[in-house]
């Protein structure tokens, strides 16, 4: 059968403007629209040709093609490409194929409805704070946290012991409802979520008073958890299924333990290394000593070399913080501070000058730096000068 032409369908003239064509498409959408003519193919034939006619009319470029080219420079299956697909479906009022965009505009969208199938339940955050120990060495604890869980005097149900929900009377337990919308085509029907039952397609008539027909109920679950040695700040430890429960089946969500390490008053630890200050004297530093040192675990035995420079970082191996992943730890890393001594009665202040006078400045080079003189030789130098 021949396409009839758009503009006797619309019933304009080829010069109509813009806003007679839309005139012309809702004044006939309208009259033929498929939820005012239940049942008649003709109508709905009529329907789909007016909207067709419409798509192409109220497009320039469209519109411009079809005028040239007729309904070969608009057709899919000819040059231009117009493309009308899967009109029909109007039934159910969920697919309006091609022309889905036309009802849009007018029906704002969001026509089809859908029931709520299992849904998995919520993902649940804890924050813990460890000390430097526990996250370095592991530790069990036990946590408490606040989560839904399914209501035990109902059985999740919502209904109260002894009574069951009933089927929703307005949507007849399907969930869905038809609805009659006002638009600027008219009143047409389209298919929602049940405002009753919520898509439910039950309702409960007697709440369950422990959970008040939610099914679930907020308790405190106490969790036994195991931290791996070598945490740090911002390790997480996901504990599968331990989320908030879903819903009608739908599996429970997780819960995520987000550790925070708090700061030791000696230990700075960088990755699985760590840092720490340790103040010698002039003496110990110059002659050399064994020093305790403290460790994570009580305290070890340091050689001060003889001659160390402050700041020096003097190491022990393996004292560090385990690896998160795999065997072996890190480094203890011993910052050298030496201290100068202050409050000195006169006597030891007597033996200094004596010592001072009796010591040669090259008695001062820093150690391994090289043949040039470094900076320190220089200043020693300069004040040698000075006192001459
Ligand atoms: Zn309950
Ligand atoms: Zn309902």
């Amino acid at each position: 059968m021949a396409k009839r032409d758009y503009y006797e369908v619309l019933g304009l003239g080829r010069n109509a403007g813009e806003a007679e064509i839309k005139k012309a498409y809702r004044k006939l959408a309208r009259q033929y629209h498929p939820d005012v003519n239940p049942g008649d193919k003709t109508a709905e034939e009529k329907f789909k040709e007016i909207n067709e006619a419409y798509e192409v009319l109220s497009d320039p470029e469209k519109r411009q093609r079809y005028d040239q080219f007729g309904h070969a420079g608009v057709d899919p299956n000819g040059f231009g490409g117009g493309g009308f697909g899967g009109f029909g479906g109007f039934g159910d009022g969920s697919d309006f194929g091609g022309f889905g965009d036309i009802f849009d505009m007018f029906f704002g969208g969001g026509t089809s409805a859908r029931t709520r199938g299992p849904q998995q339940g919520a993902d649940l955050r804890y924050d813990l704070s460890l000390s430097f120990e526990e996250a370095a060495f592991g530790v069990e604890k036990e946590i408490e946290i606040p989560r839904l869980e399914k209501c035990s005097t109902c059985q999740g149900s919502g209904a109260k012991p002894g009574t069951s929900p009933s089927t929703c009377s307005r949507c007849q337990g399907t969930g869905q409802v038809r609805m009659s919308q006002r638009t600027p085509l008219g009143h047409f029907q389209s298919i929602k979520t049940c405002p009753d039952c919520g898509g439910e397609g039950t309702i409960i008539t007697s709440p369950c008073p422990d959970c008040r027909g939610r099914g679930r109920v907020r308790r405190n679950r106490k969790l036994h958890i195991k931290i791996p040695a070598g945490v740090d700040t911002g390790s997480r430890i996901r504990l599968s299924g331990e989320g908030e429960p879903g819903t009608k089946g739908g599996p429970p969500g997780d819960l995520y333990v987000f550790i925070e390490v708090r700061p030791h008053e000696i230990f700075e630890r960088r990755g699985v290394d760590l840092y720490m200050e340790f103040p010698v004297t002039f003496v110990q530093a110059t002659l050399g000593a064994e020093v305790l040192v403290p460790t994570l675990e009580g305290q070890a035995t340091l050689k001060i070399p003889e001659g160390t420079q402050t700041h020096t970082i003097l190491r022990i191996k393996g004292q560090g913080i385990p690896h998160l992943r795999g065997g072996g730890r890190g480094d203890q890393h011993i910052r050298i501070v030496v201290v100068t001594p202050t409050k000195l009665t006169e006597e030891q202040k007597r033996l200094l000058r004596q010592f001072d006078e009796s010591t040669d400045k090259s008695n001062y080079h820093p150690k391994g730096r090289g043949r040039e003189k470094g900076l320190l030789e220089r200043l020693w130098d300069s004040l040698k000068g000075m006192g001459e």
